[in-house]
């Protein structure tokens, strides 16, 4: 646990004071709600990205490749498309490794349910631990950095390198396919790397927040994207070295390559959580019983969470979640207590030993103290 000593929590949003660059004023709401303009998030139709994916197929085999990791988001993501483009939608899983058992009883079933064509991709045995291994501890220490201290905050350290390989392996897939369209189904509050006009530019955590709710018409280029990931890219190949980061990070750039486009889904389609909750259920979605509250499908979610709070004593999820009642998509009840329902050491400790990472170590790499962040 952080010694840092709460103060409050924004009265319109809910974002805790501790977290870096929140500002709260007199009026008792931090900066990021007296900078957003909006108050709701500003989705750009169904019909619009229909048209889009249409657009783009033309007669092709597949209209697009859905991201499918299994949780809720995107069950709820590949449903509608399935209902949409029926047998032309290729469901894709990256297998991080740490998925929860439900999880995988969730694709078999959900898969089973719609009728759609599913492939997934294993990484080789001892791939993640290594990856989980070296960068973890590697992100912890570069923290303070701008950049990273903007994935962290993100993602929390161990997600942002999974995520980005899960991305890059989704984009491969596509492209090895010839299919023009990626979709994949981030919350509106995740994932700011799909803005690379804003990229480079994005020097606080409001700065975050508006480019966040900016949804692009037409997405973003499997190039850009891929560019995007450049430094995660390579932080992979200096700590795994280049025969291991070729097979995930080497990219060829051809036409193919030039045209395809990643389309977030919840950039179209409006982001309810209950009635997704509720439709994902429909078609066999379960809780899976060991993720913990933000994930639906990761078992290293609760270890996660751990670190993110050791670190910067907040939990990973309430920036996030602040974001989606800022923009009407969530509601306050739901974010109170935040802090107590952490997992504590303990309890994560058997995650650690999952990823190899040896207890002396962890408690270790925790325990370094972080520069001053820049992002305050
Ligand atoms: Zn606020």
């Amino acid at each position: 646990m952080s010694d840092i000593k709460r103060v409050c929590d924004c009265t319109r949003c809910g974002l805790p004071s501790e977290f870096p660059g929140t500002q709260i004023d007199l009026t008792g709401q931090c900066r990021l709600c007296r900078e957003t303009k909006q108050d709701s998030w500003p989705s750009l139709g169904e019909e619009a990205l229909r048209d889009l994916i249409i657009e783009r197929a033309g007669s092709a085999r597949w209209a697009c490749l859905v991201a499918f990791s299994g949780g809720k988001d995107s069950t709820y993501m590949l449903r509608r498309l399935a209902e949409w483009f029926p047998q032309r939608v290729l469901a894709f899983t990256f297998d991080t490794q740490v998925m929860s058992e439900e999880t995988w009883n969730n694709i078999d079933r959900v898969v089973g349910k719609l009728g759609v064509e599913w492939v997934k991709h294993v990484p080789r045995a001892g791939y993640m631990n290594t990856l989980f291994q070296k960068v973890f501890p590697k992100l912890v220490e570069l923290r303070q950095k701008t950049l990273y201290s903007r994935g962290v905050l993100e993602f929390g350290p161990i997600c942002w390198p999974c995520g980005t390989l899960y991305n890059l392996q989704t984009i491969r897939a596509a492209l090895e396919r010839e299919i023009p369209t990626v979709l994949v189904g981030f919350n509106p509050a995740q994932d700011s790397t799909h803005y690379p006009h804003a990229h480079g530019q994005l020097k606080t955590p409001g700065d975050l927040h508006q480019a966040r709710q900016t949804p692009r018409e037409d997405g973003i280029s499997a190039k850009d994207y891929v560019t995007m990931t450049s430094p995660i890219r390579r932080l992979i190949r200096a700590e795994l070295g280049e025969v291991n980061a070729a097979e995930y990070c080497d990219f060829t750039i051809d036409t193919n390559f030039k045209k395809m486009r990643v389309l977030r889904f919840y950039d179209y389609v409006n982001y309810d959580e209950t009635a997704i909750r509720k439709s994902a259920a429909e078609v066999g979605f379960v809780a899976p019983p060991d993720c913990g509250y933000g994930s639906t499908n990761c078992t290293l979610n609760p270890l996660v969470r751990h670190v993110y709070q050791a670190l910067y004593g907040v939990d990973k999820y309430r920036a996030q979640d602040a974001a989606l009642v800022r923009w009407g998509l969530g509601s306050r009840s739901k974010t109170s207590d935040w802090a107590s329902q952490v997992p504590d050491r303990a309890s994560v400790l058997p995650l650690v030993e999952k990823i190899q990472i040896g207890a002396a170590q962890f408690d270790a790499i925790l325990s370094e103290k972080p520069a001053e962040t820049s992002l305050k």
